[in-house]
């Protein structure tokens, strides 16, 4: 990656006055800032946020720079005001244009990600007005009997509507006795701002390799952008280890930022950051209410929020004194988004850090192929904990040949498996089966004419939910009842269930082990984050013996008690072969062997595989990560591939085949030529059709050293997309479907 020059903070002296011309970003998809003048008496400075005049509407904005552009019509419009706000800081907005170029997005799209809640931008809300009764009453005041039910029923603040209920009597009681003295208004607060977390709490007392590693971690904070792999394997304390960094970064006065992948299943490390600092920080992610997201957005904005925990879209939250930035699981894959601007934010928090001229540290117990890299190249400094906290041991991890030992015909569980189940709750352990597949089963189709149930809008299978009773696409959400006739074939209840999902293997697990407590776990079994963090609890105190769960349970939970971990289908991931399938299969499965054994008991983890001498395989099972790691990278470089090489995937859609082919065979033949570069595609996507949409794919492969955005954007100039069809740009693809 390239890297935006390290910040100065000097620009926030270059002011506008009355009459300058002024380049103003609007959070909009525009090809980039338009000209605006100061109004009279205004004094403006990069990043204040501004009202402007759009059209006939008018535009929340934020001052750019000095004008250099166009306006936005003719004539060069008057800002109308500047907002109550600070302003978006250098390190954001250095962040936005960086984020812009690389992924060739307009800057007001992402832009548009920092000002993501308009509501936040007005001034908030009034407090809501209460009334209390006076401590003394006034002299010579007529007391009626509603009078004395109002007197009565506020002895605590209450807003006059539901005093007014309680007392049963008309607003004009009590507005009666508030101008005679007898009651008192107060404001009741609407929002309280977050605590401060306690940085001066102790932490847990930490082992001779963890405190070594805090050390490091504490000495980058004053020293400007660096950035630091975390690196150790599961259990071994990585998350206790940076929460000492972040009570340093909080003791110099910073703000912080953790991303999590999955910050609703979080429930775990968000008390654990309270035990340690005495209070929850500030969390970001979609799930939050309209209000929580306005506060939530000031109380960052104006750096009341010390530290942030959010998914990937948190990066581009306005903060005026982030110090430090946490990616946990920096290899999962959740932090590439992959709609509207598709960004990786691991890769572009780094970005902010050297924005901000201040350290980042990427925790992984299997950090990605492009960190190691890193690492290896000196661009990235790397600590390590060697071995589990507390003396806790690795699991043992063995496979299972699925081809020696096969289950019984429509089961899944082999023999081995079965046996190490019973024995495990036999002793009174706990058992987790992992299936990365929600729902009964991924494909349906008719006995009678093979005829196989597909979503009408994608190249998909629709897959059976029977709890739910019907059929799902899992791509487009599309939902349907389960058909009583083969729509091809008009035969009657003759569809059969192909493969399992965890629905299917929970019923097979049920039969076997009828006295087992079984719980699924899966993205759509759990109704939000509250239910994820009762059934995590649950686990943890031992109130199920069997969970079987999707990649949901892979997460960072710490289940003292479970000393199995069966996957049930190891190869799942590998099919496809897009070029990460080995590496991401290595690190789920190890993430997910990692919740075994991770107290006093030893764990084992059995590996159903068809491919049992793959090298995934072998590495898992020999725990040699380094050889795997070694052997990926070689092959990476051989072919030129990333982090060795850079990809651009164009993604040509639009609702009919044909004008897409036509577009898509157009930007074949304009493809760029040079040295190095090579071009394949047009291809169907793998998913041809998605939600409605037909879909080409080019692929773009350049060495290290090319400027691909230069590349792609001379390539898309002048480029004419008809109307309904869209060519979408993703720079570093981590998706290829
Ligand atoms: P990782 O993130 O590396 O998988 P965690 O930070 O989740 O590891 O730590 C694993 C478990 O060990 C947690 O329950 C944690 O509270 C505990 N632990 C880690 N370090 C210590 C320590 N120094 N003292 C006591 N418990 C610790
Ligand atoms: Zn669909």
């Amino acid at each position: 990656m390239l890297f935006p020059p390290a910040n100065s903070q000097a620009d926030a002296d270059v002011m506008f006055r009355t009459g300058d011309r002024i380049a103003v970003l609007l959070p909009l998809p525009l090809a980039g800032a338009y000209d605006y003048l100061a109004g009279p008496g205004q004094d403006l400075a990069p990043g204040d946020l501004v009202r402007v005049p759009l059209g006939r509407r008018e535009a929340v904005g934020v001052v750019w720079g000095p004008g250099s552009g166009q306006p936005e019509t003719g004539k060069c419009r008057e800002i109308l005001a500047k907002l109550d706000l600070p302003p978006l800081p250098a390190g954001s907005r250095a962040l936005i244009d960086w984020v812009a170029a690389y992924t060739l997005s307009p800057p007001g799209a992402v832009l548009r990600m920092t000002l993501s809640v308009p509501a936040a931008l007005d001034p908030p809300p009034a407090d809501p007005v209460a009334y209390v009764a006076a401590a003394r009453r006034p002299d010579g005041l007529r007391m009626t009997p509603s009078r004395l039910r109002v007197i009565e029923a506020a002895w605590k603040p209450l807003p006059a509507a539901e005093l007014c209920r309680e007392a049963g009597v008309g607003v004009a009681v009590v507005r009666g006795l508030a101008e005679a003295g007898a009651l008192d208004r107060v404001a009741v607060p609407r929002h309280r701002p977050p605590a401060p977390p306690d940085w001066r709490r102790p932490g847990m007392t930490l082992g001779p390799d963890q405190e070594a590693a805090a050390a490091a971690l504490r000495a980058a904070l004053d020293k400007g952008y660096s950035v630091t792999l975390l690196e150790g394997v599961t259990g071994s304390g990585k998350t206790e280890v940076y929460f000492e960094a972040v009570a340093a970064a909080l003791a110099a006065g910073r703000q912080v930022l953790v991303l999590l992948p999955e910050i609703a299943l979080s429930a775990q490390w968000l008390s654990r950051f309270e035990r340690r600092f005495g209070t929850r920080p500030l969390e970001w992610h979609s799930e939050l209410g309209p209000a929580a997201r306005r506060d939530g957005w000031r109380d960052i904005a104006f750096g009341r929020a010390r530290v942030v925990v959010g998914a990937r879209s948190a990066l581009f939250l306005p903060y005026p004194e982030l110090g430090l930035i946490i990616v946990d699981e920096e290899h999962d894959a959740s932090f590439k988004q992959e709609e509207g601007v598709i960004y990786h934010a691991r890769d572009m928090a780094v970005v902010r850090a050297r924005a901000g001229a201040f350290p980042i540290i990427l925790a992984s117990a299997t950090p990605s192929l492009e960190t190691r890299t890193n690492v290896a190249a000196g661009r990235y400094e790397r600590v390590h904990l060697p071995s589990r906290h507390g003396g806790a041991v690795l699991p043992d991890i063995a496979l299972i040949d699925m081809r020696r030992t096969p289950p019984a015909r429509q089961t899944w569980l082999s023999p081995p498996l079965i046996e190490a189940i019973g024995e495990t709750l036999g002793a009174g352990e706990q058992a987790m089966l992992f299936l990365n597949r929600r729902g009964y089963a991924p494909l349906t189709l008719c006995r009678g004419c093979g005829h196989r149930l597909q979503c009408p809008h994608c190249t998909a299978w629709l897959v059976e939910h029977r709890s739910a009773g019907r059929l799902q696409c899992h791509h487009c959400g599309f939902l349907m009842p389960k058909p009583a006739h083969c729509p091809e074939c008009q035969a009657e209840d003759s569809f059969a269930a192909c493969g399992p999902g965890v629905e299917r293997l929970a019923e097979e697990v049920t039969e076997r082990f009828p006295d087992a407590r079984t719980v699924i776990m899966a993205s759509d079994t759990l109704s939000g984050p509250k239910a994820a963090e009762e059934l995590i609890a649950r686990m943890a105190a031992r109130e199920i013996d069997l969970l079987i769960g999707t990649q949901v349970v892979a997460k960072g939970h710490h289940f003292p008690l479970l000393t199995l971990v069966g996957v049930v289908d190891a190869d799942l991931g590998l099919a496809g072969g897009d070029l990460r399938a080995a590496e991401r299969t290595f690190q789920l499965l190890s993430q997910v062997a990692g919740r075994a054994g991770r107290a006093a008991r030893r764990g084992r983890v059995l590996l159903q595989t068809y491919l049992p001498a793959d090298k995934v395989m072998q590495a898992l099972k020999s725990g040699d990560d380094v050889r795997f790691y070694d052997a990926e990278t070689d092959d990476r470089r051989a072919v030129g591939m990333p982090p060795f090489g850079k990809l651009v995937a164009l993604i040509v859609s639009g609702p009919e085949p044909e004008p897409v082919d036509a577009l898509a065979r157009h930007l074949a033949r304009t493809a760029p030529r040079g040295p190095g570069l090579e071009v394949y595609g047009p291809a169907p996507a793998p998913l041809s059709l998605l939600r409605g949409r037909h879909r080409r794919r080019l692929l773009l492969k350049a060495p290290r050293a090319v400027n691909v955005q230069a590349v792609v954007r001379t390539w898309l100039a002048g480029l004419r997309v008809p109307n309904g069809l869209r060519v979408q740009v993703d720079v570093d693809p981590y998706s290829f479907l």
